[in-house]
């Protein structure tokens, strides 16, 4: 269901214009605005969940598509052999700025570990 005051919900409905790079049924993947790395890609369910904290435990389904769209994404930016890093960030001390459930996948160049 969409948050009409939601961003992400926002680019979902084409609402709000995104440099859409994958999309399934229930998911869909565009281009950072303010990328950390060349590749950094935004995977999101289409329907509207707010984060990590709160995602409802009948949610395996849509959790695993999500993880299945960060693979075809990083095999779409050619980052298979490379690699990549996945970021869930989940309330204020995780970072996370826009209340709907996001991965990051970032890659293009080898990433600092830990993050800081
Ligand atoms: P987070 O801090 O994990 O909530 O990440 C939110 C991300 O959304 C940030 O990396 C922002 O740069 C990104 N972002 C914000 N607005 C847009 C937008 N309109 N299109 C694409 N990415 C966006």
């Amino acid at each position: 269901m969409k948050d009409p005051s939601c961003l992400f919900c926002r680019i979902v409905s084409r609402e709000i214009p995104a440099d859409i790079v994958h999309e399934t049924e229930n998911t869909i993947a565009f281009r950072d605005i303010a990328p950390q790395a060349p590749v950094h890609v935004l995977v999101i369910p289409k329907e509207h969940v707010t984060s990590l904290a709160t995602i409802p435990d009948n949610s395996e389904a849509l959790l695993g598509q999500l993880m299945a769209a960060v693979r075809d994404v990083a095999s779409i930016e050619g980052l298979e052999d490379s690699g990549f890093r996945t970021v869930l960030n989940t309330g204020p001390d995780g970072g996370q700025e826009v209340m709907h459930l996001h991965a990051h996948v970032l890659g293009g160049r080898e990433l600092m570990w830990p993050p800081g």
